[in-house]
């Protein structure tokens, strides 16, 4: 995997061409000696130098579109290391076998460019001020959808750049260059259309000289007959280490004037104390870069590639692409309650609930509508839970108000949250709707739907269940079934019927005795001593796991409770699903840990899913 590099010694990070050379060099420069090194004009991609008969030769490894590597109109691999196995026995175009690694000096880590501490910083205001959040949501939202975030800062990032000027006309940025100091190498960037075409205005000798910078088809950007870059940012920086066709190199950026903003753009106001310091730090970071002659950067994926958001931020001039909704984008993101005008109150009043036609799915308590719930600044469309009139059952009646009382302490955008209870013509439990259903039918409908974007799912869900680990509940009905999508991208956990909390001290629950249970779902310690904690939620997360990845499939199909009882006892375990990535089923394993004590909770769960996710969404 990608991220893996890291750790490879012969990966040395964000260096440039010639620096590539001169560890070849000094190590020898023998036939097929080789070093890789982070690409320094294509987001997420990389480089391969290597010597041969005295002479550098330079390979772009380019991320694809799939998710694999490859060097141009070479053969796809799964990670880079694989290119380079690969290379290490077939030439296949190289000019020699790759046949020793150049490894980085004692001590030497691989090159980290200045782009990653201003990321973070831009990312974290990038979230407050678009989507309005903080604490814990803002936390939430960061770590669910940081690798979206990281590609629309990185492809945005120069609208906050000191010589980004906007759509300023060549006249208007000529007398900007001539201001004193009138410094050779004082540069500009100005956009020329909507298109994605822009000018790249640089002072030699006291004239303004004006480079167009062309946006291809594929959404790449170059000066005509110059390298191809995907972000702005990557350009100036290759050209302010070198002029490579220009007069000159950049040296210094040229300030907008005092206060400039740029209109027509939905990016978060400028005016906004935070951001202002953000974009300061980030003009300071690059400034500094520019006067310490430092030229590199973090490289990521090609902005061709990175999402359209119809609701939320759109990157200006990119390629349109599908439309991608984050969860910040919708309605249910935050607790219709976070909005300190709204008043919370755990009873819905009927004469503000309207139910539309048409049923959302039944379970054992009735039917679930969809409605509308009017509150006294919006109205949400909601998800309604009715419990069937015919049912004189008072324990059904109860056991929908536990399920209520349950939902009401919890808070988190990866649960489905109760909005209300209601009680009129029948008993309803009025929730967040989730508009796409149950994620085991969605996937059986959708079998083209990505791997990546499974692991986005079943990450979320991993999410709220850290948060219900956190709090002392315990779910014990974790299934696909129970996975409701808001969007593709977007997931929920539902229905908490059977859902307990627990005491800090115990942290288990103990059921009196044998119920109606989901048998498939349930660890061994909750079958055999009726013991059900937040590690028996951790193996039926691997069975949610399962069920995800094989796109719907029932888990252990045909076998009866007894017999799954009886392989899980004689250590057997469910065979990967097709084409389950090796990582995942690992995890899955390691969610059927027989002894409790020896099974990850949630808090390890969490970040080995959140790793391999950026991993393979980066
Ligand atoms: P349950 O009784 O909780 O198992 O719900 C039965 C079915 O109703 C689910 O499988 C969903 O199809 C649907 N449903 C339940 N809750 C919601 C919700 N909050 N949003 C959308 N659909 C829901």
């Amino acid at each position: 995997m990608a991220d893996n590099v890291n750790a490879l010694p012969f990966f040395y990070g964000n260096i440039t061409r010639e620096e590539a050379e001169d560890y070849l060099q000094q190590a020898g420069m023998n036939s097929g000696l080789y070093l890789l090194r982070q690409s320094r004009n294509y987001l997420g991609g990389f480089a391969l130098s290597v010597s041969h008969s005295g002479r550098c030769y330079h390979y772009t490894i380019e991320r694809q579109h799939n998710e694999t590597y490859a060097i141009a109109g070479g053969k796809s691999h799964r990670a880079p290391t694989d290119v380079i196995d690969y290379h290490s026995q077939e030439m296949d175009g190289l000019i020699c076998l790759l046949k020793k690694p150049c490894n980085r000096p004692k001590n030497m880590q691989p090159k980290v460019g200045p782009f990653e501490d201003l990321k973070e910083k831009l990312i974290r205001e990038y979230v407050k001020q678009t989507w309005k959040l903080q604490g814990p949501a803002l936390e939430q939202a960061i770590i669910s959808q940081r690798p979206q975030l990281e590609k629309l800062i990185a492809t945005t990032a120069h609208e906050r750049m000191p010589w980004f000027h906007g759509s300023i006309t060549r006249e208007d940025s000529e007398p900007r260059l001539q201001n004193s100091p009138r410094t050779n190498g004082k540069f500009l960037i100005r956009q020329r259309d909507q298109n994605g075409s822009y000018a790249l205005c640089l002072l030699h000798e006291g004239q303004v000289m004006h480079y167009r910078i062309d946006r291809d088809r594929t959404g790449k950007l170059s000066i005509p007959d110059g390298k191809k870059f995907d972000t702005l940012w990557q350009l100036v920086e290759h050209y302010s280490y070198k002029p490579d066709g220009l007069l000159r190199v950049l040296t210094e950026p040229c300030p907008r004037p005092d206060g400039e903003q740029f209109v027509g753009r939905p990016l978060p106001p400028l005016d906004h104390p935070g951001l202002v310091s953000a974009i300061q730090t980030a003009a300071d970071g690059l400034l500094s870069m520019f006067r310490a002659g430092s030229t590199s950067s973090k490289n990521r994926r090609n902005p061709s590639k990175a999402n359209q958001n119809p609701y939320g931020p759109v990157m200006a001039n990119q390629p349109s692409n599908k439309a991608e909704a984050m969860p910040m984008d919708t309605g249910v993101y935050e607790s219709p309650y976070a909005d300190p005008d709204e008043l919370r109150s755990s009873t819905v009043d009927r004469s503000q609930l309207i139910l539309e036609d048409g049923e959302l799915g039944s379970g054992n308590f009735g039917t679930v509508m969809k409605g509308i719930y009017k509150m006294r600044k919006t109205e949400k469309p909601v998800a309604v839970k009715i419990l069937k009139n015919d049912d004189n059952n008072p324990s059904v009646c109860e056991e929908m108000l536990r399920e209520a009382n349950v939902m009401q302490q919890l808070d988190n955008p990866y649960i489905v949250r109760m909005i209300g209870i209601c009680e009129a013509e029948n008993l309803m439990l009025v929730m967040e709707l989730a508009e796409l259903g149950p994620l085991n039918k969605f996937l059986q409908k959708n079998k083209q739907t990505s791997l990546k974007n499974i692991t986005e799912l079943v990450h979320q869900v991993s999410m709220g269940m850290k948060y219900l680990e956190e709090h002392n509940f315990v779910h014990r009905d974790l299934a696909a079934r129970n996975v409701l999508l808001v969007t593709q991208h977007y997931a929920k956990i539902s229905d908490f019927g059977l859902s307990k909390a627990v005491a800090e001290e115990q942290n288990y629950y103990k059921a009196k005795g044998h119920g109606k249970w989901p048998v498939k779902w349930y660890a061994p310690e909750c079958m055999n001593y009726f013991k059900f904690s937040c590690k028996s939620d951790v193996w039926s997360f691997g069975v949610l796991m399962w069920e995800a990845f094989s796109y719907g499939h029932k888990p252990y199909k045909g076998m009866k409770g007894n017999d799954v009882m009886q392989m899980i006892e004689s250590g057997q375990r469910m065979d990967p699903p097709p084409n389950c990535p090796p990582e995942i089923y690992d995890l899955m394993r390691a969610c059927w840990t027989y002894k409790v004590d020896e099974r990850p909770g949630f808090s390890v769960v969490e970040p080995r899913l959140r790793d391999y996710y950026y991993d393979i969404a980066q």
